[in-house]
């Protein structure tokens, strides 16, 4: 049986000529990039070189580059230490949040005395861009504003440069976990002036373990992790040069391929749409996943017409991999928060969510595949209720 792997905003496969640039660093480069000898200096030297080449493709500093071990680190970094180091006393964010900064706020506010205020969203998943200026407004204190640039579960694109200019217009830091746009949109932090920007690698066919926090110069940030001083003092650790070297060539070769890539996602998006809604009549999507213009090209949640917990297992069956809710809470058959916040208790338990994301590997034979698989499901259920 062929498996179709439909799952990649929870993690991508890696590209090969990915893999050839790590092994060969491997096989070549093993110094530490701290030692003074030359055995170090080559290390150091495929570092920094990586460093300058995500750079330039955000327009940045590379000074303001700061590897760290994922995309969740670099989030934490970010929150945790604006709080410890910039008198943060109020974080902003929204219910759709991932964990990693959802818990990270919940945790500033339970432990560091910080007013946790939580944006509202609309019917669809959207930040309520007024209820955020009326908060930004309602107070004084030194705020940081946390959005996500686009949501990993339904895939709402956040307007990223209304956010940025209302929080320079009131003096708040902005935060924006870009895991799920970077290497899949061209975004360019010298004109979209936000403070504080994460990646990580796995989400566009680069290693796991590796990411990095975007930190403006001069922002003020201090370590997290203590040691060494490496990465400017902002993460100490021996630096994980193959993972670097993983991430910059992922980077490269996703802005490189980004439009043929694009098209050819969008294209299987929409013939997924089209074929949900001619073979399983009720179908629907979660927040604004069929809507092109404003989602991510990667991500369409369906809401099934039907109530079925084992889906997952079932289509596990047949050999495709989907998701329920996020990577790091499936396996459990609860619908996730954010699809929840999103639902009525009705819709809750008669419906179905299934998260599909797709990448540049996807074809539409296994789209075809899937959504005979689901047609099948769905029929069986329409029986079971005449
Ligand atoms: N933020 C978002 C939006 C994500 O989708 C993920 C991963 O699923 C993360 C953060 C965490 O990234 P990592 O897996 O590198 O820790």
């Amino acid at each position: 049986m062929k498996r179709i792997y439909l799952d990649h905003a929870a993690t991508t496969p890696i590209h090969q000529e990915v893999i050839d640039e790590m092994v060969d660093c491997m096989q070549n480069v093993y110094g530490n990039p701290s030692s003074t000898h030359g055995f170090g200096r080559e290390a150091k030297a495929k570092m920094e070189l990586a460093r300058k080449k995500i750079a330039e493709i955000l327009h940045v500093l590379p000074s303001e580059i700061i590897f760290t071990s994922c995309g969740t680190e670099a989030n934490n970094l970010v929150l945790r230490s604006a709080v410890d180091y910039l008198g943060v006393t109020r974080i902003i964010t929204s219910d759709l949040e991932h964990k990693c900064v959802k818990e990270t706020s919940r945790e500033m506010s339970e432990h560091r005395n910080v007013d946790l205020v939580i944006v509202k969203t609309k019917k669809f998943g959207t930040v309520d861009y007024d209820d955020l200026e009326e908060k930004l407004k309602a107070s004084d204190k030194k705020t940081l504003v946390t959005l996500m640039h686009a949501n990993n579960e339904i895939g709402n694109l956040l307007d990223i440069g209304r956010v940025q200019k209302l929080c320079e217009e009131n003096n708040a830091l902005f935060h924006t976990d870009t895991v799920q746009t970077l290497g899949h949109y061209p975004i360019d932090f010298s004109q979209l002036k936000v403070d504080f920007a994460s990646c990580s690698a796995h989400k566009f066919h680069g290693p796991k373990g590796i990411g990095f926090a975007f930190i403006r110069k001069g922002s003020g940030l201090h370590a997290q992790i203590t040691g060494g001083g490496q990465e400017r003092g902002l993460r100490s650790g021996t630096e994980n040069v193959y993972g670097v070297v993983g991430l910059a060539k992922s980077f490269e070769i996703a802005i490189r391929d980004l439009e043929k890539h694009q098209k050819h996602i969008e294209e299987l998006k929409e013939y997924t749409i089209e074929q949900l809604r001619i073979h399983i009549p009720g179908v629907e999507f979660n927040g604004h996943s069929a809507d092109m213009e404003k989602s991510l090209y990667t991500v369409l949640n369906v809401r099934l017409p039907f109530k079925d917990a084992l889906i997952g297992f079932e289509l596990e069956l047949k050999g495709i991999a989907v998701s329920q809710g996020s990577a790091c809470s499936s396996g459990a058959s609860k619908v996730s928060d954010v699809i929840q916040s999103l639902m009525t208790l009705e819709e809750i338990e008669h419906t179905t969510p299934l998260r599909v994301s797709f990448s540049c590997y996807n074809t539409k034979e296994e789209i075809d595949v899937l959504v005979g698989v689901l047609k099948k499901i769905s029929e069986k259920h329409f029986v079971a209720h005449e």
